[in-house]
């Protein structure tokens, strides 16, 4: 039997793998619908088309919340903490059921970015110093750490002191943090029951990434920690919640206990990993 050639668009099989892994979003979800259509077809130049298209794909999340949840940072103080009880209230009641889940993730995205709001107007210092700690322990306790020059740690710190520079940091982790949970509702609403973390793999990927990469993560436990962490109103129990993976706490764990963990992305500022579907049991 001859040799099948590979298709002209394999690469842009590629790119729509990458797609998916964010097909919770509208836009995107859109996009994929049609490139699997076009891939049906073999149609190459409706794929390359489609494929064209792929660059704002995921980027308009980011830039539709990050400059809100900035801009909440810096005004939300104690009318911050009432108006996100109410919509704690709303989206941890019983109604919750009932909502779209247009619904559900517009008051998702309210409290969690009230929540924050909350976090960063009451303890900025405290978010400030916790993010220093972490840039010096990461010397202490990351072998690949240890061989960054000292003055390099010195100039990242300097950044985290800039807060323009630190707020921008600290709205990006967010807007993944709700990027992911958005995701996670919406496999729990198609009865995905396992995800998968993916990251992107280069020589950039930080050795945390690199061991959660491909690790499993179980939609139900997911789900319940994301929702039960909406109803946190101490800052310091939104921390505990949610901990950046340690290198030396993670460095020797298999993939069934990296599961346990139940640690999605972002592992870290500027995180480039997300999850994505998997299967159903
Ligand atoms: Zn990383």
């Amino acid at each position: 039997m001859a040799k099948t050639k590979a298709p002209p668009w394999t690469k842009y099989g590629i790119m729509l793998r990458d797609v998916m892994t964010g097909a919770w979003h509208d836009a995107s979800a859109e996009f994929t619908t049609d490139m699997l259509a076009a891939f049906k077809d073999q149609d190459e130049q409706t794929v390359i088309e489609l494929a064209d298209n792929l660059g704002s794909i995921g980027k308009e999340l980011t830039e539709s919340v990050t400059p809100e949840v900035k801009a909440i940072f810096k005004v939300a103080g104690k009318a911050g903490v009432t108006a996100w009880k109410a919509h704690a209230t709303d989206v941890l009641g019983s109604k919750k059921a009932e909502l779209s889940l247009a619904e559900y993730l517009a008051e998702l995205e309210g409290a969690m970015v009230l929540q924050l709001g909350i976090l960063a107007e009451t303890y900025p210092e405290r978010v400030l110093h916790a993010e220093i700690l972490r840039q010096l322990s990461l010397i202490v306790d990351n072998p690949f750490a240890r061989i960054i020059d000292v003055e390099q740690i010195t100039a990242r710190v300097k950044i985290l002191m800039e807060s323009e520079h630190y707020w921008e940091s600290f709205s990006y982790l967010h807007v993944s943090r709700l990027w992911q949970s958005t995701g996670v509702e919406l496999a729990h609403r198609n009865g995905v029951d396992v995800m998968q973390v993916v990251e992107v793999m280069d020589k950039r990927t930080c050795p945390v990434c690199r061991i959660f990469h491909g690790t499993e993560i179980r939609t139900a436990a997911m789900k319940e920690k994301i929702d039960s962490s909406l109803s946190i109103t101490d800052p310091e129990e939104y921390i505990k919640a949610w901990p950046f993976p340690r290198w030396n706490e993670i460095q020797l764990s298999t993939p069934a206990e990296l599961t346990e963990k139940n640690a999605i992305p972002p592992y870290h500022g500027s995180c480039r990993g997300t999850v994505r579907f998997l299967y159903s049991t």
